[in-house]
């Protein structure tokens, strides 16, 4: 092992031993990052969230336009309920694995960073290199947005963004896109040998999930091949409503969402279910109990990424991290919102997607090795 990945080890242990869960603050992770890159002289900036209890932490080596974002989030998954065999918030070597929540989803990529920052400043980039790191990804990409504001403020617009969240160091230029509802169904309870005065919010909503399911199905006609499964995935997760057999329930909760390829925004789901509710459910509801209702909210929407042929992400990232061919992924990054505010971008990041979110979550250290390698080089490209 070279001093590089052993510094990006090092940083990994500290990353992993702030337990950042995205529900709780993220601060002392980022507190401590500030303070790593202030021993450096690296300058950085805290964007907060409205409750000042997480931030995103954005800092610049080198000036000017053109320059390469290095993006990864600071949150991670909860590890309740999972049967962990080891400490998850204390980075654990077995072997040449290294385990804990958020070795992979993605501290890997924030400690490589972190450790190619005194190589990136020896450097005398001739274009910067931007540290984006955010929070609250894993609950819907919400704190991102703080981090592209912000380059539009500081009037440094970076050229290119490289999402560091787990490919196992191959280049992903394609990824779903999702929207993630709930819908919440108020009706009438009364016993239940008097359905026909109550308003029964389950089997009402067993037909808005049947609608939902049919959706489904049509979009299985539509296939995009760069994907698997090929098109647009529409799912209920959770139905929630009643107390017993013999009350008609007046509440229940549905939580779905669709994730869409490229070619398909999706963007006409939601008016579809809302059509459904407005004109087939709500006036019968209404018919028997003037206060039904059916409350949609979106809880999140995150724009896929789209293959930019040839484009300036995909060409410098394949070279710097030495792959020839490019992938498509299904799960959901902060990718298609950096892609949106007009940067080049590619995903490819140190650790495997299949042990994110999963107890017992490692990193190979053969990964950030490889993920040293590839800052390197990048460091080495931005000099010209
Ligand atoms: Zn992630």
């Amino acid at each position: 092992m070279n001093t590089q990945t052993d510094q990006a080890v090092a940083i990994l242990e500290k990353l992993v031993g702030f337990d950042t869960t995205s529900r709780d603050s993220n601060m002392p992770l980022i507190d401590w990052v500030a303070d790593y890159l202030d021993g450096l002289g690296i300058a950085s900036v805290k964007v907060t969230d409205a409750t000042g209890r997480k931030a995103n932490l954005v800092a610049t080596i080198g000036e000017g336009d053109g320059g390469v974002v290095l993006s990864g989030h600071t949150d991670v998954v909860p590890v309740d309920g999972q049967d962990w065999h080891t400490d998850p918030f204390a980075l654990t070597r077995k072997g040449e694995r290294l385990f804990g929540r958020g070795s992979s989803d993605m501290k890997g990529f924030i400690a490589c960073a972190l450790a190619a920052a005194p190589k990136l400043l020896e450097s005398k980039l001739a274009r910067p290199v931007h540290f984006a790191f955010s929070y609250d990804e894993e609950v819907g990409c919400l704190g991102v947005g703080g981090i592209i504001d912000r380059f539009g403020i500081d009037g440094q617009k970076p050229a290119i963004c490289l999402v560091g969240e787990p490919t196992m160091m191959k280049v992903v230029n394609a990824q779903k896109g999702c929207g993630v509802y709930e819908t919440v169904l108020t009706g009438k309870e009364v016993h239940s040998s008097q359905t026909d005065r109550g308003v029964n919010t389950v089997i009402y909503g067993a037909e808005l999930v049947n609608f939902i399911a049919g959706i489904a199905e049509e979009r299985k006609q539509d296939p995009d091949p760069l994907f698997d499964p090929p098109y647009t995935t529409v799912n209920v997760g959770l139905m929630q409503g009643g107390t017993a057999f013999n009350i008609v329930p007046n509440s229940t909760r549905i939580l779905w969402e669709y994730r869409n390829v490229p070619g398909d925004d999706g963007s006409d789901i939601r008016p579809r279910v809302d059509a459904f509710v407005a004109e087939r459910l709500l006036p019968r509801m209404q018919a028997v109990y003037p206060d039904a209702s059916v409350v949609t909210t979106e809880l999140a929407n995150i724009p896929g990424l789209a293959p930019e042929q040839d484009g300036p992400a995909e060409t410098l990232i394949k070279r710097l991290a030495q792959q020839n061919a490019t992938e498509a992924v299904s799960y959901g990054t902060e990718g298609g919102l950096f892609q949106e505010a007009g940067m080049s971008t590619v995903i490819c990041g140190p650790g495997d997607i299949g042990v994110a979110h999963q107890p017992n979550e490692f990193v190979d250290i053969e990964q950030i090795s490889l993920c040293m390698d590839m800052m390197d080089r990048l460091a080495d490209h931005l000099q010209t």
